[in-house]
């Protein structure tokens, strides 16, 4: 009997180089939070108190005056504009996602609206709120956003991701200027960035991330900021919130997980990393039509990634064809894709296990040299990705 859980039940034993995604299990969770899981498991506990202890690390950990666990980050976002939207009126929140009276409207840069696997605008919509765009996908102007505020907006929803468009948008200061201007909450969806504390310094009443992203605990959410609405996002609990509830497992798991992010090794993790990087670097430079470079995180996170240029002429192979056969491969190694259309993709280091980089190293290797050997160029059409992208998801569970 195999001692893999996975193999055990069926599923393939994949080699993640993608980054932290919800589709293959989120992150490694820690030793401490899976200890502090098992323990509060059989046990009961008043559910309130136990958030009210999360409050006070959230708040801790953050400089937040209060704070919550959900069930995820797309959660904290539905429940803290749910939240602006109701106040603390117990009638309302029942009553959502239908609004009355109507202070619904909830300002988002159009350059913001990406999917991070759902679309940001819907989770305000499940809400009962109303996302009002700003400017255009590459462009938001103060004027925009100071003429967008009215006497229905109720908040304002700011995503720092890698998804965003990265230039002529407002800045997370500016942003909070103009709203706080006008009396309106800013909320911050900040899923995976490891600062916890810069975006409620700049001025972000809400604050919200992944318990499961590089904070290594259960699949969670972490909503954190001024205590009145926390407190109104906390209410929800009792409304929409009821379908995003987390246990007592994972609001457990998340304190762990904070605790153990405090004490945690940074410099030694990232020396590790950085120890991968280089050995795929090694493995690949002077590989014909193959180059690899090393990158920063586009959101300023301590993390680099190394990018993987391929050129088909001389690789004899295209970008997502080497990115497919790899994950294909025994066992799968599945790469960070969401550019490859730009013939490269990347490598992430920072959810392997020790020993993976090497199997990364020696995939990567076959691919290349059975391509070289191929006398043609595995060329399949970019269009056959985006025509059967939905294939496996629209037949499951078959
Ligand atoms: C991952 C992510 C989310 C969703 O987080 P979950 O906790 O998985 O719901 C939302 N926004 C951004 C920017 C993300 O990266």
């Amino acid at each position: 009997m195999s001692d893999d859980i996975r193999q055990r039940i069926g599923l393939r034993p994949v080699v993640n180089v993608s980054g932290t995604m919800t589709s293959l299990g989120a992150s490694i969770v820690v030793p401490e939070a899976i200890k502090a899981m098992t323990e509060i498991l059989p046990q009961f506990v008043e559910v309130n108190d136990l958030q009210r202890k999360a409050s006070a690390l959230i708040a801790r950990l953050t400089g937040a005056e209060a704070g919550f666990v959900t069930a995820s980050c797309a959660s904290g976002i539905s429940l803290a504009v749910a939240g602006a939207i109701t106040g603390p009126n117990l009638l309302a929140i029942e009553r959502l996602p239908d609004v009355a009276p109507e202070k619904n409207e909830v300002i988002v840069q159009m350059g913001h609206v990406v999917s991070y696997g759902a679309p940001v605008d819907q989770s305000i919509r499940l809400a009962g709120g109303k996302a009002v765009m700003i400017g255009q996908a590459t462009s938001t102007h103060r004027f925009h956003m100071e003429q967008a505020i009215n006497e229905k907006t109720a908040a304002a929803v700011f995503v720092v991701s890698h998804h965003v468009v990265n230039y002529g948008l407002l800045h997370l200061t500016e942003f909070v200027e103009i709203a706080h201007a006008k009396g309106v909450p800013v909320i911050v969806d900040a899923a995976s960035e490891y600062d916890l504390k810069l975006f409620l310094a700049q001025g972000a009443d809400i604050a919200l991330y992944s318990g499961h992203k590089f904070l290594g605990g259960p699949t969670s959410g972490i909503v954190a900021g001024k205590k009145e609405l926390v407190r109104n996002a906390f209410l929800q609990n009792m409304g929409i919130g009821r379908g995003m509830k987390v246990g007592k497992e994972s609001i457990v798991g998340v304190m762990a997980a904070l605790e153990a992010w405090e004490k945690r090794d940074h410099a030694g993790i990232r020396e590790r990393e950085t120890g991968y990087l280089n050995l795929w670097k090694r493995t690949l430079d002077g590989r014909p039509g193959i180059t690899a470079l090393i990158e920063p995180d586009p959101t300023n996170n301590p993390l680099d990634r190394m990018r993987v240029i391929v050129s088909p002429p001389d690789a004899h192979i295209t970008a997502w064809d080497l990115a497919a056969a790899l994950g294909r491969g025994n066992p799968p190694v599945i790469v960070r894709d969401h550019e490859v259309e730009h013939h490269y993709f990347y490598l992430d280091p920072c959810n392997l296990h020790p020993g993976q980089e090497v199997i990364v190293a020696n995939r990567l290797a076959e691919e290349l040299d059975k391509a070289r050997a191929s006398n043609e160029i595995i060329a399949t059409p970019l269009e056959d990705r985006s025509r059967h992208r939905f294939d496996g998801m629209l037949r499951w569970p078959d």
